[in-house]
């Protein structure tokens, strides 16, 4: 099955969990955008050098370093007939980037899901996450930024695919697999898989 999708939601509301899982079903790549920047940073490599600054601080890279490095990744093979991407895009500038990568390719995104969560509940994920993972932007202080982030720049997003017919919104509130089974549903309705 060939979906194009993104995956929108606050930090700590499960995209990365959901993503794994959703991508696996329709048997398309979860790309995380934060994933590849830890990678990097983990190799010390210079793009790893340049994030994460931003990464630390809990800013977000800069959307012309963040296009280049997800036009590459969606040039692979395994993206060729589709793919679900988690954490990108997080801004307008970013939505209209990955709009020229696929129109240039004859190709439009399908849908995207919002996976909603309230505020308190998102800090204590982070916090628990924090405690078991120690992933260096999970301190209270970047944990606030993140969110602070997310609402100024990334929330947005939401309206524009609303406005394009592309947006489902789902309860990300609940166990794993509930949300997981509130996905495919939404899905189900939306592209015949
Ligand atoms: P979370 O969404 O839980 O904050 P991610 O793993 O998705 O965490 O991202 C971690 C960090 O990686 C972000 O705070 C940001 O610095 C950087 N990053 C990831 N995706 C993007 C993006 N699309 N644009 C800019 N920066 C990004």
């Amino acid at each position: 099955m060939s979906a194009r999708m993104v995956l929108l939601g606050p930090p700590g509301a499960g995209k990365g969990t959901q993503a794994a899982r959703i991508g696996r079903r329709l048997g398309i790549p979860a790309i995380s955008t934060g994933d590849i920047f830890r990678a990097h940073v983990a190799g010390s490599t210079e793009l790893g050098r340049r994030a994460r600054a931003y990464m630390d601080r809990g800013e977000y890279v800069p959307d012309s370093v963040t296009n280049a490095m997800v036009a590459d990744r969606l040039a692979e093979d395994d993206a060729a007939s589709g793919f679900l991407l988690d954490g990108y895009p997080r801004t307008a500038d970013q939505v209209d980037a990955l709009e020229r990568m696929l129109s240039e390719r004859g190709e439009a995104l399908d849908v995207v899901v919002e996976i909603t969560a309230d505020a308190d509940a998102v800090v204590e994920r982070l916090l628990g996450r924090a405690a078991e993972q120690g992933r260096a932007d999970d301190t209270e202080p970047v944990i606030r930024r993140r969110l602070e982030v997310y609402a100024e720049a990334t929330a947005p997003l939401a309206a524009i695919y609303e406005d394009r017919g592309l947006l489902l919104r789902v309860d990300g509130m609940g166990g794993i697999d509930e949300v997981t089974d509130r996905i495919m549903a939404a899905l189900a309705a939306r592209l015949s898989v």
